[in-house]
């Protein structure tokens, strides 16, 4: 069989692939990507929506950073909307030490280019009058703000396509082999593509591959659990979290256009590998209600029209993945975003896309290596930790 040949193949059409491809082409290098199902149709598919780069690692900010100006820049890049709106975000604290924690975080993300404005009292309830009686203080990142999951993926693959890459869906990756200085990627009925590069953007499905390639890493998939009222008339603009060291109060919502309510938040379900299934608990969506009501009271007399998960890779430092492999030059990853990469993918397609092109990643990525877990490390709880966003 003939063997189809590029500068790279990326294995996985998520957000994260899907943008590696579409930036590739904008560096002049041919890329393949194939998708086990269609573009966009894993975790990102999912997500809620939340561009939002408060309360990230401090580390990772030069990277959302980078993002948060490529969706600003989405519409002229990609030719197609995938509804970025910079709505604003908040962050609500109930109680004095919590209050604290977004004082902190306000001050150590500030050196990194983020400002965040501090409210309380009149200038709080004057500017978010919607907010809740017991809310004591907000952060307000005001350039961030919330797109459409459903868009972004598909819009990068076609962009991608549109600038000459090769975009296989229904394209199941089976293994990847080392043939001289090539990669020969095989898969399920579509046949072997050869590259020199390779990069592994396959989401939760991530770990295994990287082991088969001899790199494990402590993954574990968990399906964050969302839900979606009736409508309201619109009058939310941005995107809302309750910020609270108490566990399960870390919910968040935001309101779309038509007035429905999106929210998520406290904790995770389980996540099938196999089936590709996120299992929902009901129990998850019924303990989230009351601190979504705390956070919008006029929430609490909605109901709930749907609910849904997603299959989402948590690595146990709750970083992902990113950058070159620790043992095979040409090999690559972006996985493991652990239920915070939307916001980042546009800023990861295009640091993926830097890195495999010129050898240097345009901003700090060395604390997501691959490398950090060579020396082995402890598989971490199946028990299930809360989600923050
Ligand atoms: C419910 C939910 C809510 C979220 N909310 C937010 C949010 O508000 N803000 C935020 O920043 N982040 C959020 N996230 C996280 C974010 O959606 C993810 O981190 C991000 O979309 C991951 O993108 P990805 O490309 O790495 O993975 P995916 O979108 O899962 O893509 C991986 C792709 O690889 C493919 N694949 C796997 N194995 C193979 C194979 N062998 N061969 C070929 N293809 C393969 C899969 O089919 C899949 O399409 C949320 C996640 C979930 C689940």
């Amino acid at each position: 069989m003939v063997e189809n040949k590029a500068d790279v193949v990326i294995v996985g059409g998520g957000l994260m692939g899907a943008a590696t491809a579409f930036f590739l082409r904008q560096r002049g290098l041919s890329a393949i990507l194939l998708e086990r199902d269609l573009v966009g149709q894993g975790a990102t598919n999912a997500s809620f929506g939340n561009i939002r780069r408060q309360g990230r690692f401090l580390k990772q900010l030069p990277l959302a950073n980078r993002s948060r100006r490529l969706w600003g820049d989405l519409n002229r890049l990609l030719g197609e909307d995938a509804e970025f709106l910079a709505s604003g975000h908040i962050r609500v604290a109930f109680r004095e030490e919590d209050a604290a924690t977004l004082e902190q975080y306000k001050e150590d993300s500030a050196p990194y280019g983020l400002h965040l404005e501090m409210m309380r009292g009149n200038a709080m309830r004057s500017r978010f009058p919607f907010l809740s009686p017991e809310a004591l203080m907000v952060s307000y990142s005001p350039h961030d703000g919330h797109a459409n999951p459903r868009l972004a993926a598909p819009a990068f693959g076609r962009a991608a396509a549109r600038a000459g890459a090769r975009v296989i869906e229904n394209a199941e990756v089976l293994g990847i082999i080392k043939d001289g200085v090539d990669f020969v990627v095989e898969t399920k009925g579509k046949g072997n593509f050869r590259a020199p590069m390779v990069q592994v953007s396959a989401g939760a499905w991530g770990r295994a591959i990287a082991r088969a390639l001899g790199e494990d890493v402590p993954l574990v998939a968990r399906a964050p659990q969302m839900a979606v009222t009736e409508p309201m008339p619109y009058r939310i603009e941005p995107v809302m979290g309750l910020h609270s060291s108490l566990p399960g109060e870390g919910v968040y919502l935001r309101q779309v256009k038509r007035g429905n309510i999106v929210f998520g938040g406290g904790n995770r379900s389980f996540a099938d590998l196999v089936t590709k299934r996120a299992n929902l608990d009901p129990a998850n969506t019924l303990k989230q209600l009351p601190h979504v009501a705390r956070l919008l009271p006029p929430t609490a007399k909605l109901r709930v029209i749907r609910t849904w998960g997603g299959v989402e890779g948590y690595i146990a430092d709750d970083i992902p993945i990113m950058g070159e492999s620790g043992r095979q030059a040409g090999l690559f990853y972006a996985f493991g975003f652990c239920g915070h990469g939307f916001q980042l993918g546009p800023g990861v397609g295009a640091t993926m896309a830097e890195l495999i092109a010129t050898g240097q990643p345009g901003v700090e990525i060395e604390p997501f290596s691959i490398r950090r877990f060579a020396n082995g490390f402890e598989e971490p709880p199946a028990a299930d930790k809360p989600h923050h966003e």
